[in-house]
């Protein structure tokens, strides 16, 4: 592969990095098929593309393309990749990001080792990182490899070692499974931004980033990665081998809200009950008389059940999904984005016909998913419609690893909630409030990072260089 020439690159692309990560150390096992399992299960965390990387111990085998895992892998290619200890990657859509080179996992090659990083999260300083990676080749445009060539460069002598020091210098989110030729690692900064669990099968230990791969696979869910914990897995077991820093947890709050699977357990709480408390609480916050409630599915499913069981309000099926339509973002044009809401969901007319709607969702970004809604909806004739929204209204961006668009792009940074009503063109629209979804998420109010709802980051942000950064902080 040719090295690119950074400087040609906007860092934009380098932004968002919203990933599944899957780890596994079992030797006379198929870890390649084991991983490409777990990377389907954790496909909702990314589509973009797919990638696994397997050590035999001497050499280092790996597939990446752009694509969902399915399309990505097959019996074929699959039966190739052997070797005891693999790591897997699902890529997020960015909007920019999107080419070849940014698949992971990132492999750095040399001096007859090789390191492979597969990471969920962003670093928000990877350009000054970058500068100090003075004559290193780099050939993608991603922070990833930023963060595995500085591990890779650091001149102390073992893994362990590298790791602990170069990662000390990593601001931002990152929950991490590497590759060497003989260990797995898994660690996670110091805020635990994102996921990281840590789960047994037959006996070897295996990493993912939900507890939901864990099940796909049959292995059992033992505990998180602890934030700023480091671990390491070979033939002698799991070992802590250290913690880059401690801070107080900051879990993502939206990973409740969105990101992760409702069946995933995120710090031992489930996700769909956290989602089911949001509607009921949501219910005791924002009442109206309706005759059904109705779910966006798939994300306002067990939010919608909640509001339902707590108004007494019957729930219904309406927007039938299309299910072989991915996340409404992965189209990264606007125009594209509002055909595929409507590609995505179908409205049944006959039920909907005279009701009064209460529907629930469990975010407005744009505002371009309910706008689309509301107007089917309506042409329906549904009588009313009324929005509630299951998290507060997003009004900034995240630099933490979730494609939040740029913040002129976030509807609720610029106009009211009554213009957003207007806007998307609804009876009524309420957001829970940002007290009702911490208490729904059963996490104390300091343990979780809110910023996109309250613009409050756990750390500086803005590094000076990324203009995506720049263009964000207003
Ligand atoms: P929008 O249409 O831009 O208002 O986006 C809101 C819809 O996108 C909701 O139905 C959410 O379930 C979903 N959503 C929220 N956050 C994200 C994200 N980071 N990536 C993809 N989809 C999202």
């Amino acid at each position: 592969m040719q090295p690119v020439d950074i400087a040609r690159y906007k860092y934009k692309e380098t932004l968002h990095d919203q990933c599944g990560v899957f780890g596994i150390y079992a030797p006379d096992t198929e870890v390649a098929k084991i991983t490409y399992y777990a990377l389907h299960s954790l496909q909702h965390r990314g589509q973009e593309g797919a990638g696994i990387a397997v050590s035999d111990g001497q050499k280092l085998r790996s597939i990446r393309h752009m694509g969902l895992v399915t399309s990505v892998f097959n019996e074929e290619n699959l039966s190739k990749l052997q070797g005891f200890i693999a790591v897997g990657h699902n890529r997020y859509s960015t909007t920019g990001g999107n080419t070849p080179q940014n698949t992971q996992p990132v492999i750095i090659p040399g001096n007859g080792n090789f390191f492979a990083v597969a990471h969920n999260g962003n670093i928000v300083n990877a350009d000054l990182l970058a500068k100090k990676l003075v004559g290193v080749k780099r050939f993608s445009t991603s922070d990833t490899e930023v963060l595995a060539l500085s591990i890779f460069h650091n001149p102390k002598p073992s893994w362990e070692e590298k790791i602990l020091a170069a990662s000390k210098d990593f601001i931002g989110a990152y929950s991490i499974i590497a590759v060497t030729k003989n260990k797995l690692f898994a660690f996670r900064d110091p805020w635990g931004i994102r996921p990281l669990v840590i789960g047994k099968l037959n006996g070897y230990y295996v990493v993912a980033s939900e507890t939901c791969a864990l099940d796909t696979i049959g292995a059992n869910y033992i505990r998180d990665v602890g934030n700023g914990e480091v671990i390491s897995i070979d033939s002698s077991g799991l070992t802590t081998i250290g913690m880059i820093g401690k801070k107080p947890l900051k879990f993502c709050l939206f990973e409740y809200v969105y990101l992760a699977r409702p069946d995933s357990l995120l710090n031992d709480v489930l996700v769909h009950e956290v989602r089911q408390r949001s509607g009921k609480i949501l219910a005791h916050e924002a009442p109206v008389a309706g005759d059904l409630v109705v779910a966006v599915p798939d994300s306002g499913t067990s939010a919608a059940l909640g509001y339902s069981q707590a108004s007494g309000i019957p729930f219904g099926e309406v927007l039938i999904k299309n299910r072989y339509i991915g996340r409404t973002f992965i189209a990264p044009e606007q125009h594209i984005r509002e055909q595929g809401v409507k590609a995505k969901f179908n409205p049944m007319k006959k039920i909907v016909f005279g009701k009064r709607l209460i529907v629930v969702d469990d975010s407005i970004v744009r505002g371009t998913t309910m706008k689309k809604i509301v107007e089917v909806l309506r042409k329906c004739g549904a009588r009313e419609v009324h929005i509630r929204i299951c998290s507060p209204p997003v009004r900034h961006s995240c630099y933490f690893g979730v494609d939040t668009p740029n913040r002129k792009h976030l509807i609720a940074s610029h106009r009211k909630i009554s213009a957003i009503n207007s806007f998307i063109g609804s009876d009524s629209l309420r957001f829970l409030s940002l007290k009702g979804l911490i208490k729904a998420s059963k996490l104390k109010a300091s343990r979780l990072c809110t910023a996109c709802f309250s613009g409050k980051y756990p750390m500086k942000v803005n590094y000076g260089f990324s203009k995506n950064i720049l263009e964000n902080v207003c």
